[in-house]
């Protein structure tokens, strides 16, 4: 089967090892979107996050996994989120030196 544009999340909860998935990240963070905050009973709606998004962490490691409704996974995109961001920039801050372009 291949994937079409759009087609990401419907795939992802088809598969039985993105499904085992979900759950244990329910189980982890509780049955509910990690940005809004509403409710997956049964966990139907929920789709999987990458909360560092693929093109920088790739993989499906449930540590950089959350669950997320369709209009906050929509929302976030490929987009880094915004705290994530701000502890980066916060340790560039801090030591400058590692963040200077090689002479
Ligand atoms: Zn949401």
């Amino acid at each position: 089967m291949h994937a079409r544009p759009g087609d990401r999340t419907r795939a992802v909860s088809r598969s039985p090892d993105r499904k085992r998935q979900r759950k244990a990240i329910a189980a982890r963070d509780g049955a509910r979107c990690f940005y809004c905050g509403c409710s997956f009973p049964d966990l139907v709606g929920a789709t999987l996050d990458h909360y560092v998004p693929r093109r920088l962490w790739p993989g499906w490691r449930q540590s950089n996994l959350v669950l997320a409704c369709d209009p906050c996974n929509s929302r976030k995109a490929d987009a880094l989120p915004w705290p994530f961001a701000w502890l980066l920039l916060r340790y560039a801050a801090a030591d400058p030196a590692l963040y200077a372009p090689a002479a």
